[in-house]
């Protein structure tokens, strides 16, 4: 049995924006969305936008439609068919084939309470039993922990050994695709060679890496933005109720984003229009300029 995924040829830049349809754009993910377009076209490559829909029950009716509005309505447009990850489950399911097949991966049936007892840190107890039961997740064998990597905007970035050895799951007990998987898998199958995110995903990046290197194909290139924090030191997110941003008047919101990517765009550029702006940061984008942490706090 072949490996499902072939590796695209890296000739051309290809970067994407991947939002879980749980809840509206906000300003945290606008930051996001923004820089990754503007890395890609400052490099005069592809954009692409892929909703991660793989986690139904964390869904939000009507999701999906409204980030796409919205990213319309900022002057964000992609570039190529917008890609639903709930669409490539046969994908999903030919790698955890190749990797039964291969021996790299096992079947796991512990829970979280299990785990915790050991310490967190998942310590291969059903590695060598591999039994195959109904609500059995499925493990990667770990043959290539990623320890450290090099962040175009973080620098070095240097993960828990311990975590990074982990077998880690990639099917869910539930029957979900795990996140890892998909993301890596989607990557590869999109052909990224550039993926600009929120800072959440340093530490998870490790595992992905690990996939990469599992599938034998090169990793992208990997640049994390600063995260948006509430007052109380949070992350903007949807979990804690980060207003949507204001699709009528994108404007402000556009420049509040490129002051926290430390693009200091000009006063001048107050009365542009949406896409003279985007035109504007597009021509003047420097990812050195973009601090590692932001300055901004949001506050309602
Ligand atoms: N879907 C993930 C999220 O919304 C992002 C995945 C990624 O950019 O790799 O947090
Ligand atoms: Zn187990």
């Amino acid at each position: 049995m072949a490996l499902p995924l072939t590796e695209r040829p890296n000739i051309q830049y290809r970067g994407r924006f991947a939002p879980s349809p749980s809840g509206l754009l906000h300003f945290g993910s606008l930051v996001t969305a923004l820089a990754s377009y503007l890395d890609a076209k400052a490099n005069n490559g592809v954009w692409l936008v892929r909703i991660e829909d793989i986690d139904p029950p964390r869904e939000q009716q009507g999701a999906s439609k409204a980030i796409l509005d919205a990213l319309e309505a900022y002057h964000l447009f992609w570039d190529e068919t917008v890609l639903y990850q709930s669409q490539q489950s046969k994908l999903y399911e030919q790698v955890l084939d190749y990797f039964a097949q291969h021996q790299q991966s096992y079947y796991c049936q512990c829970t979280r309470a299990m785990i915790k007892v050991q310490g967190g840190i998942y310590q291969g107890h059903c590695k060598q039993l591999n039994n195959e039961k109904a609500g059995s997740g499925t493990r990667l064998i770990n043959q290539y922990p990623a320890i450290d990597y090099q962040d175009l905007i973080q620098g070095k970035v240097v993960c828990d050994p311990a975590l990074a050895k982990e077998d880690f799951i990639i099917k869910r007990k539930d029957g979900l695709y795990a996140y890892q998987l998909a993301v890596v898998v989607d990557d590869i199958f999109q052909g990224i060679t550039n993926i600009v995110r929120g800072c959440d995903l340093l530490e998870p990046t490790a595992r992905q890496l690990t996939l990469y290197q599992t599938f034998g194909y090169t990793p992208p290139q990997y640049a994390h933005v600063p995260l948006i924090v509430t007052e109380e030191g949070y992350k903007l997110s949807k979990q804690n109720k980060a207003p949507a941003i204001d699709v009528n008047s994108p404007q402000k919101s556009l420049i509040a984003a490129l002051h926290v990517l430390g693009q200091k765009p000009p006063k001048e550029l107050h009365d542009l229009s949406c896409q003279a702006l985007i035109d504007w940061a597009i021509k003047h984008w420097s990812l050195d300029k973009v601090p590692k942490v932001a300055e901004l706090v949001w506050r309602e």
